[in-house]
């Protein structure tokens, strides 16, 4: 039996990296995924791993957020996964780049959450997972100004949602990954290459940033993603789950 079987799950950008692994993990636990990314074609071969039903969405349209929504059957599970890295400092974070990071990486949330969540009450509860990062209010990390503080802010929003639903069968967590090899890793490897002076010498400070030698991989957060998603973690809510290599001792 899967550890998801009969279980509904909304992914949001589930076509690369850490989110495609973890709709691909609850796909092969028997959950019937609904996955959406910005770019549709990225979801294709998803129906390899069990049902699924794809969909282009971008997470900042509220408009394309409720539509797509008011589609949905009533979910039991909800993996927030859309972000973006911002480079820089206080000092190269303009208007526009605060105000689109915290349009993708915290508000996107709250259009999801607050759409679906009438509804997970309804069904009687549901699992939350939010996608935050050890690069947040646990671990400084250079030149993530605004990233950082969105992600700040996914734990303060999670762990409002868990306190103010955790007597009605809804729990609400977030994961806090280091660093995970990635597509939009591998762009930033390649951005610092420039001024380092190569992609192989990038490469090896970000690796040597984890005491543990080696990154992450998408595998290791769809472990946890799953084990969050499924009843196993009934008795665990509005928690920060690092899991960095050790990034953050
Ligand atoms: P990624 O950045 O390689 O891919 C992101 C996906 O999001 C893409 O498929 C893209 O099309 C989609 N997307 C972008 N804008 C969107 C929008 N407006 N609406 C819907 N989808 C959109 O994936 P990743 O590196 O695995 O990151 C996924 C999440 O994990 C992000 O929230 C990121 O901040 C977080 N995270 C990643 C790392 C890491 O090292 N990779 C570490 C900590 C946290």
């Amino acid at each position: 039996a899967g550890r998801l079987d009969g279980k509904v799950a909304v992914c949001t950008a589930a076509g690369q990296g850490i989110g495609r692994r973890v709709a691909e993990a609850f796909l092969s636990e028997g959950a019937k995924v609904f996955a959406s990314d910005l770019d549709a074609g990225k979801l294709e071969g998803l129906d390899r791993f069990g049902t699924v039903e794809t969909s282009g969405l971008d997470v900042t349209d509220s408009k394309a957020v409720s539509a797509y929504l008011a589609s949905l059957p009533a979910p039991d599970i909800l993996f927030n996964c859309a972000g973006y890295v911002h480079h820089g400092t206080v000092l190269d974070c303009d208007e526009a780049a605060w105000d689109f990071s915290f349009d993708l990486n915290v508000k996107a949330m709250h259009r999801t959450i607050s759409g679906l969540l009438p509804r997970m009450l309804e069904k009687g509860g549901g699992s939350i997972i939010n996608m935050s990062s050890a690069a947040s209010s646990l671990k400084a990390a250079p030149n993530r100004y605004v990233y950082m503080a969105t992600k700040a802010a996914v734990i303060g929003l999670t762990r409002s949602v868990a306190i103010d639903f955790i007597k009605h069968g809804i729990r609400c967590n977030a994961i806090c990954p280091g660093t995970i090899e990635s597509p939009s890793l591998e762009g930033r490897i390649a951005d610092l290459g420039k001024s380092v002076g190569g992609t192989d010498k990038a490469k090896t400070m970000f690796v040597e940033r984890q005491p543990m030698g080696r990154l992450g991989t998408p595998d290791e957060i769809a472990s946890l993603a799953l084990y969050l998603a499924s009843d196993e973690s009934a008795f665990t809510t509005g928690t920060t789950q690092l899991i960095d290599g050790g990034w953050s001792l």
